[in-house]
């Protein structure tokens, strides 16, 4: 098969990983910075260009859209479904998943465990806005933040409403969440692939931090979930519409809580600490599923 793989940075672990585990099984590799791509989308027969040259004869896809090109990134996904490619995500899944309201209002609205959030655009609600979450410690979320940045722990109600006056002030939005304290400072990342947890591992926080993330110091291990673990994460990334999904889980002590499901999640970290080939296992995906045309959503919301 030619199988494209959609990354700004062929250095990268995660897009060197993909391309090594495809060209092992035999495969066609191609990487594309889907910033370079461009588009004709002017006549019945959409196409894709790259430094001069139209792309074609491409069996599937594997978007590796980071948060800042989403817009685009998630065009030129779309354009590639048009054309028939498969995507192992497709461009509405990666869109969706990358709205963080939006992600917990699908999740809440099919029963997935959430932790308690709130959202709301007046300063005038802020007071019982922090009263449905629980009232103080409270963590406030930016929307548009990755990598643990713009992820707050107000501690007291007086810190809360200050950070929520200072994002307010700001124009910026942000969701306002209960504290799992009891998580510890760990979370679970549950490497989803097709309907299994592939891998899963546990990120803990360095000393004094409670947000895991390994960009902030935070360390990971080898994990054993449990069942009701395993099909949370499951069925979140069904829920997003997601094949490849890193499912963002904290143990809260009302059972398995999600805070993110990830569409282009990382494979160094998730590989170091389990071991395990998730790179080749994606491409194994690839080559059971891929057909042309073999899009549900076809582009559309
Ligand atoms: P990002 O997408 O920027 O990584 P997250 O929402 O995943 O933001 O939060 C970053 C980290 O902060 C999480 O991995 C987790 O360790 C911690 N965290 C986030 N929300 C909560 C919460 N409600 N309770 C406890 N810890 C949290």
């Amino acid at each position: 098969m030619k199988i494209v793989v959609l990354s700004t940075n062929p250095k990268l672990y995660s897009t060197r990983r993909l391309i090594e585990a495809g060209k092992a099984r035999d495969h066609e590799m191609l990487i594309l910075n889907h910033r370079r791509c461009y588009m004709n989308i002017t006549s019945m027969r959409p196409s894709i260009h790259y430094r001069g040259e139209a792309v074609t004869g491409v069996d599937a896809i594997i978007p590796r859209i980071g948060a800042s090109v989403s817009f685009y990134g998630a065009a030129v996904v779309r354009q590639f479904e048009m054309m028939g490619v498969y995507s192992v995500n497709e461009s509405v899944a990666i869109t969706r998943s990358r709205d963080k309201l939006r992600s917990s209002q699908l999740l809440s609205r099919k029963g997935i465990g959430l932790p308690v959030t709130g959202f709301a655009n007046s300063p005038d609600d802020t007071e019982d806005l922090l009263n449905f979450v629980g009232g103080a410690p409270v963590v406030i979320k930016l929307l548009e933040g990755t990598q643990g940045v713009g992820v707050v722990l107000g501690e007291t109600r007086q810190a809360a409403e200050s950070v929520i006056e200072a994002f307010r002030g700001l124009g910026a939005n942000f969701m306002v969440q209960e504290f799992i304290k009891e998580a510890g400072g760990s979370d679970l990342r549950c490497f989803v692939v097709g309907d299994k947890v592939v891998a899963a591992m546990m990120r803990s926080g360095k000393e004094g931090e409670f947000r895991s993330n390994l960009h902030r110091g935070g360390s990971a291990e080898l994990v054993r979930i449990t069942p009701e673990e395993r099909s949370t994460a499951v069925r979140s990334a069904k829920i997003m519409g997601l094949n490849v999904a890193g499912v963002d889980l904290l143990r809260s002590n009302h059972g398995p809580v999600v805070m993110e499901v990830n569409s282009s999640p990382g494979l160094e970290g998730i590989e170091g600490a389990t071991g395990k080939d998730v790179a080749g296992i994606i491409i194994q995906f690839i080559e059971k599923n891929a057909r042309p045309g073999r899009t549900q959503s076809r582009g559309k919301g």
